[in-house]
């Protein structure tokens, strides 16, 4: 064990006493020097100069001037008194934009080790000969690994939190993942109870699987002063019990937990609804209790107009996942459709197998383009999608207070685009059209997680890439070999 006795604070923050105690082995997250962590993320102070602020905050500012981080928090923006940025790291941004860090709202890192591995498939088939199959197999090393790369993507990508749905086993790896990346995080283990073809590691008996979701939101939730969450993870209705159904929904109400499922990806779910339950998915779901807003249902494509009523009605929050929804040829969510009823929408990538990036550029492009040969070029504007991607995501997961926006007392997860020297992003122009239409991960310079920076002029902090990614070929023919005897 070692015990630190460290005095934080700055001028715009009354200095505390803290003590940590570590064992060791915590000692070295991503590589990187403890003390050096702890100088840099927590004590200093950072200047940001001469930026374009896309604030994101309610009157939507634009504000040409510098940003101040002390600590955690975005302590001044705008015109910052020297004496208050006095001893300051100063980053130059040379007019480039600061974005608000996004917050992708469904992600599966468990399956990162499988992006290019299940291709040009339906999604049952694709679940049933693939990814059922690929997470039956995964070890919590491997899984760990998986997780490492899917998080190496998304922060190099400028995502600096995430809600992320588990396999059934080894969460433990996820979060301690999760946990050494820097990032906010709503993470559950995933639920499944139901489905003759699923490969037996993944089948759960009901009340173990409660039971261990349970354990694990005493573990998680709060994890980090808040940083983590837990979010209850039925898969979707086809492989979940209307039992574990119903009694997630009764626990997570009893607990006031997230709960996290995919819903009406596909027109099968509400033909498995209709002749199961006599009823379509969503109002199967809201039967259930499985609705409500802190409720997040990835896709949202195939809603009747009850559907939509009923997700407004709850506050319920549908994950849009555009690339997913083309790759799977599932359809195109009604985004427009579902703006104008009130319904809270975000964005999210969903997996590496079906997508086949976890890049929140690509989402938002897609997001805009593809409802406008149907609506018309006015639907989803450029700046509608931003907002979809950061403050909306923030809101649902209910951190719309601290992050998604730029604004004096918010935490430090923001993102520094280098657009100046990039001839597809300029010279100039609307900043949200050239955020949405020209920007893509390569443009990303900085990225800080509540003060914490994580991409350093482009690199990832404290991060072997090479290693991280000789891992993974090696996890990758280890997943190959064993996942074959779960494939039927
Ligand atoms: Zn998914």
């Amino acid at each position: 064990m070692i015990v630190i006795d460290l005095s934080l604070g700055c001028e715009t923050r009354p200095k505390i006493n803290v003590t940590w105690t570590f064992p060791e082995s915590c000692f070295f997250p991503y590589g990187r020097d403890f003390f050096e962590l702890v100088e840099q993320g927590m004590l200093k102070k950072i200047l940001f100069k001469n930026a374009l602020i896309v604030t994101l905050n309610a009157k939507e500012d634009l504000i040409h001037g510098d940003l101040l981080v002390c600590g955690e928090e975005i302590s001044a923006i705008g015109v910052v008194p020297p004496e208050e940025s006095e001893g300051a790291q100063v980053i130059d941004c040379e007019g480039n934009p600061i974005i608000p860090g996004f917050v992708q709202t469904h992600i599966h890192l468990c399956q990162t080790l499988m992006r290019n591995m299940a291709d040009d498939m339906v999604l049952i088939d694709w679940l049933k000969q693939r990814i059922w199959p690929y997470e039956a197999a995964l070890d919590p090393e491997r899984l760990k690994i998986s997780s490492h790369i899917g998080l190496a993507e998304l922060i190099l990508g400028g995502t600096t939190a995430i809600v992320d749905m588990g396999t059934v086993h080894h969460t433990e790896s996820i979060v301690e993942a999760v946990q050494r990346s820097g990032i906010d995080a709503v993470l559950g283990k995933c639920m499944m109870d139901l489905g003759d073809e699923v490969p037996a590691p993944m089948r759960e008996k009901t009340a173990d699987s409660l039971k261990e979701s349970r354990r694990l939101f005493d573990v998680i939730d709060g994890l980090g002063e808040g940083r983590l969450r837990y979010g209850f993870a039925p898969r979707f209705a086809i492989s979940c019990t209307e039992t574990l159904l119903r009694e997630v929904s009764e626990m997570a109400k009893d607990i006031d937990a997230f709960i996290h499922t995919h819903g009406s990806e596909t027109a099968f779910e509400n033909d498995f609804a209709q002749s199961n339950y006599g009823c379509s998915n969503i109002e199967f779901l809201e039967k259930v209790g499985m609705t409500g807003e802190k409720t997040i249902i990835a896709h949202g494509v195939h809603l009747a107009d009850n559907d939509i009523d009923i997700l407004a009605k709850g506050r319920t929050i549908i994950c849009h996942c555009p690339s997913s929804n083309l790759k799977l040829a599932s359809g195109i969510a009604n985004i427009p459709l579902l703006d104008s009823k009130g319904v809270r929408v975000s964005l999210g990538a969903d997996g590496a197998p079906c997508n086949n990036n976890l890049d929140a550029f690509i989402e938002m492009r897609l997001a805009a383009l593809l409802q406008k040969p149907i609506h018309g070029p006015t639907a989803m504007p450029a700046k509608r999608v931003l907002k979809l991607a950061t403050i909306d995501g923030a809101h649902a997961i209910q951190k719309g207070d601290v992050l998604g926006s730029l604004e004096v007392g918010k935490l430090a997860s923001l993102v520094v685009l280098d657009l100046k020297n990039d001839p597809g992003a300029g010279p100039g122009g609307d900043i949200y059209s050239r955020i949405v239409y020209g920007t893509h991960r390569a443009n990303v310079q900085h990225v800080f997680a509540r003060g914490k920076h994580l991409v350093d002029n482009k690199e990832l902090v404290g991060v072997d890439l090479g290693q991280l990614m000789a891992q993974g070929r090696e996890a990758l023919t280890k997943s190959v070999e064993t996942m074959q005897k779960f494939i039927s």
